[in-house]
């Protein structure tokens, strides 16, 4: 009997022992199964996991979906709201094939979100012309019949009524890369207003640089088109400018060629080109392809054209946001440029508390002693307490616990300028406690043209001051401009790097984040002087070059 009952007990005994060592598998096993079946239906889902911690970003925020904490319906509304940052609230459109530009979906996570919104009105314009775009754009059908019925030079008045007619604006460039980025956004905001299809004249120099902003489309002018090289054969628009002058009425639509070039690239001596008032506009419309050739940001002039003013107010409520929403539009690193840009970000920047951008851009070069310019951009960035005054004592002080660590990112041609000031900081204690630690990515020793290296230099130097904290830029560069306004940032203007004179400051916080047209139209349309800028609202000279303005957001 006892012998039988301690066999059954000791049955007993095995088989609990086996129910709970089922019950911990099971209950280790199940949310392992959950999970895994979780990421594997939804892809998007393992897309953030493994995006999110493949980035350690310091200071940005950081999607937490494999946090066990989160419930299911924030989890959603996370996702939600991840999925509306990553198409920057609507302002880029869906459907493009991620892995061939990783930076479209993957610059929200380096970036603070931005305060602007797109306005739904803009969210249109850019979708309606998407498909303008991708019905007109080269390798389609319309493509062919509209640039045949041009080259065979029909007249403005033929090409121009018929019906499948589509009208080009070609982007030619002129000047450095940050010009030209500037002069491309104008120039986009120009064919959205003028329902044309822009064809940018991007040469292998800079074919690498940026992604196709437009779906199932391309804006690059294929080489093998007629208006790749502009000749002597195409009018310009200066000289119907001065006919219709000299006639003293508008010249007859059928006399327009089908193709005219228009030259906005500024100079100051340049004859006014009246190209913002409403007579030039009525002209120009009838031609079907523009060339268009500028290196400035020319949206104030678009602004001042009365037939364009009521939509681009509509387009942009923020007005001084227009190259912050179409710089982040069109302006996608490539690939190539990406790697570049993530990894000194990881590696440098990612965990610093705060990351202040320095461009130090000498227009003079060599002639310029590197020791003036550190007395400038030290004396800016002291007085304004963007850098630390260097501790007299030898030791941090015991007051100051936390050492945090403020990355400082030098953009700069001239490699002095990063070891001059790294050279400051190296292993010396500051009063703040403050860890300074300088990084420049690159350093060209001058300003080189077609070369391809270089302006991918150029564009990860750009891109990674953009996402900057705080950022000091030098004034009349547009190399800052499109730094500070891609990353919404309101820059403090060095002055006194290109010039000796000391009356003005060294260095002033700008009134907005949006580029200066450094050359404003000087005249009204009737021909009288513009004395000053009061009579057009949202308009305000640019405090770092006398002959520029730029919009405001408040009226003037
Ligand atoms: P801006 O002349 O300052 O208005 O700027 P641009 O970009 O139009 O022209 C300057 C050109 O010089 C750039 O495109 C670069 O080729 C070169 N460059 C000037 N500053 C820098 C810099 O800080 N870093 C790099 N990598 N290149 C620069």
């Amino acid at each position: 009997m006892e012998i039988l009952q301690a066999a059954s007990d000791k049955k007993v005994q095995q088989s609990s022992k086996r129910f709970t060592t089922s019950l911990v598998a099971f209950f280790i096993a199940l949310p392992v199964v959950i999970i895994t079946l979780t990421m594997y239906s939804n892809p998007s889902v393992m897309d953030n996991i493994i995006t999110t911690s493949a980035i350690p970003l310091g200071g940005i925020r950081v999607l937490n979906i494999s946090d066990d904490n989160i419930s299911t319906e924030s989890e959603v509304g996370e996702k939600l709201q991840n999925d509306k940052e990553k198409l920057l609230h609507g302002l880029l459109a869906s459907g493009f094939d991620e892995a061939s530009c990783i930076s479209r979906l993957q610059s929200h996570l380096y970036r603070k979100p931005s305060p602007h919104n797109p306005s739904p009105y803009l969210i249109s314009k850019l979708r309606s012309y998407e498909q303008i775009h991708r019905r007109c754009g080269p390798n389609t059908r319309a493509y062919h019949r509209s640039m045949t019925k041009i080259v065979k030079n029909h007249g403005a008045s033929a090409s121009a009524s018929a019906s499948a007619m589509c009208k080009y604006i070609v982007w030619t460039p002129a000047n450095g890369l940050a010009n030209q980025m500037l002069s491309i956004a104008a120039t986009f905001l120009y064919a959205i207003l003028t329902d044309r299809v822009l064809l940018v004249k991007i040469g292998e120099d800079k074919h690498g640089l940026f992604c196709e902003p437009f779906l199932n489309s391309t804006w690059i002018l294929p080489e093998k088109s007629p208006f790749w090289n502009v000749g002597q054969q195409v009018q310009t628009y200066q000289s119907i400018l001065q006919k219709n002058m000299a006639n003293n009425s508008t010249i007859e639509e059928h006399l327009l060629p089908s193709v005219l070039f228009v030259n906005l690239a500024h100079t100051r001596d340049d004859p006014e080109k009246f190209f913002h008032c409403n007579h030039s506009q009525d002209l120009l419309k009838k031609v079907p392809l523009l060339i268009l050739q500028s290196d400035q940001y020319f949206v104030p002039s678009l602004f001042m054209t009365p037939i364009f003013n009521l939509k681009i107010n509509k387009m942009f409520p923020e007005k001084d946001t227009i190259f912050h929403h179409l710089g982040r539009y069109l302006f996608h690193p490539s690939n190539e440029a990406w790697r570049l840009i993530s990894k000194f970000y990881q590696e440098h920047l990612a965990n610093a508390a705060e990351k202040l951008g320095l461009q130090i851009r000498l227009f003079n070069g060599d002639s310029v002693p590197k020791q003036a310019v550190m007395d400038v951009l030290m004396s800016c960035t002291l007085e304004n307490k963007l850098l630390p005054e260097i501790s007299t004592q030898n030791s941090v002080s015991s007051s100051v616990k936390n050492l945090t660590v403020k990355a400082v990112l030098v953009a700069s041609l001239y490699q002095d300028i990063g070891d001059n000031l790294r050279a400051m900081y190296l292993k010396r204690p500051t009063v703040t406690g403050e860890l300074i630690e300088v990084f420049q990515p690159s350093h060209e020793g001058h300003q080189k043209i077609n070369d391809y290296e270089h302006y991918l230099k150029a564009w990860t130097d750009i891109y990674l001051l953009s996402l900057s904290d705080v950022l000091v830029t030098t004034h009349m560069s547009t190399f800052g401009y499109v730094a500070q306004s891609l990353g919404n940032l309101r820059p403090w203007l060095l002055y006194q790097l290109a010039s000796n004179d000391t009356r003005v400051p060294q260095c002033t916080q700008d009134f907005s984040m949006e580029p200066c047209y450094h050359f404003a139209p000087r005249h009204y349309c009737n021909g009288m002087p513009i004395e000053d800028f009061s009579s057009f609202l949202y308009l305000r000279k640019c405090k770092d070059i006398s002959t520029g303005v730029k919009l405001v957001n408040d009226p003037v």
